[in-house]
């Protein structure tokens, strides 16, 4: 697992670069080709933008099993390069890399359970592995292709990295929303017209404080303005500026009260205007009955194998934030154990691999007998 891991990690896949995420789909693809010959790829072009071709592995079951889709991505977060800096390595017990975390180690262990379930026989379920590889920047052209498979799914598990040193799942996300606020304002002479200009800049710090007043942090409700820019020079008062605001949430309810508000907001100074971009990017994935149901399935299959499987909340989104949305019931988190996702550090835990790969199985061995 870790010399597979090794070579998925040491092929560097950014979201925005097709061309490598093409290559990275082909050595994964490689090593699935002798468990399935069901393999294809998907290539998506969106206004003349590329991306990586996605990944989809078919697999038959018995007749009137359930169907499973397992669902992973092939990017990261890490341009190409990263690998000078943040070399693959092994170090007690932690293997460490670009990607390694989140989530390659999730499609190795996936590889492992598919491989070690096969050699006894034919899968227990009729399972779909479908590898997005956009996931990272909000699954802009795999959404669609997603949500028809998840359709077709009794239940939808997703590699993703486990939270924690426990490795819990997760069972709810938040959901997340983003939004683009324009400010125009009056351009003119700071010295010779300062009465003619409006400030841009100034009406977007009023903004600033008002879109940061929506938040409700002890409700799970937050938004950031984690983006400000405008202005030309110190001697022009500044017509325009703008500020990206990223907010999440953990109800459908709180995203349209959030939605309402951004829409609300005036211009303190009437010779400014405002002009708001974006929205909701992924519903949150609320812990309804039916995923509580799967992870109590979950959890006692890893009972089975000696562990024991804690769930948990996070603020991140996924792509099962989308198949959660459809009500079809999801669980998250069944990766890599590990930590520092999207950050230098980042590092998965070799010990546990088996582990997880071994939870798979036995869950799709459950699954099949629901
Ligand atoms: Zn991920």
């Amino acid at each position: 697992m870790v010399s597979t891991l090794r070579s998925y990690v040491e092929q560097e896949s950014p979201s925005t670069s097709a061309e490598a995420v093409g290559s990275f789909v082909s050595v994964v693809a490689a090593d699935f080709a002798a468990l399935s010959p069901r393999i294809r790829q998907h290539r998506f072009s969106i206004s003349s933008t590329n991306y990586g071709p996605a990944l989809q592995i078919d697999f038959r079951g018995p007749r009137r099993s359930p169907r499973l889709l397992l669902l992973g991505h092939t990017d990261t977060v890490y341009p190409i390069g990263t690998l000078r800096s943040m070399p693959w390595s092994e170090r007690s017990g932690r293997l460490c890399g670009p990607g390694a975390f989140d989530m390659k180690a999730g499609i190795v262990q996936s590889l492992f359970a598919i491989r070690a379930l096969l050699a006894k026989g034919p899968l227990p379920c009729a399972m779909t592995l479908l590898l997005v590889p956009d996931e990272e920047i909000g699954s802009p052209a795999s959404r669609a292709l997603t949500l028809r498979l998840a359709q077709a799914a009794d239940a939808v598990l997703v590699l993703e990295p486990a939270s924690g040193p426990e490795g819990a799942c997760k069972t709810s996300r938040k959901g997340i929303a983003r939004y683009t606020i324009h400010v125009h304002g009056l351009a003119a002479h700071a010295g010779l017209n300062f009465e003619l200009g409006a400030s841009a800049i100034v009406e977007a710090a009023h903004q600033v404080v008002a879109i940061s007043a929506l938040s409700r942090p002890a409700k799970g409700l937050t938004l950031n303005p984690g983006l400000i820019s405008g202005g030309t020079r110190p001697n022009v008062i500044a017509d325009f500026a703008e500020i990206v605001t990223d907010v999440r949430f953990l109800t459908a309810s709180q995203a349209r009260r959030v939605d309402a508000g951004i829409r609300k907001l005036r211009p303190r100074d009437l010779r400014c205007s405002l002009e708001v971009l974006g929205g909701l990017e992924r519903a949150p994935f609320e812990r309804s009955p039916v995923t509580v149901r799967l992870y109590r399935i979950a959890a006692l299959a890893a009972e089975r194998i000696g562990f024991h499987l804690g769930e948990t909340a996070v603020g991140g989104g996924s792509d099962g934030n989308l198949t959660a949305a459809l009500g079809i019931p999801t669980l998250d988190g069944l990766g890599a154990v590990g930590g520092g996702a999207h950050a230098p550090s980042e590092f998965v835990v070799a010990r546990e691999m088996p582990r997880r790969a071994a939870l798979l199985a036995e869950l799709m061995i459950s699954l099949a007998n629901k």
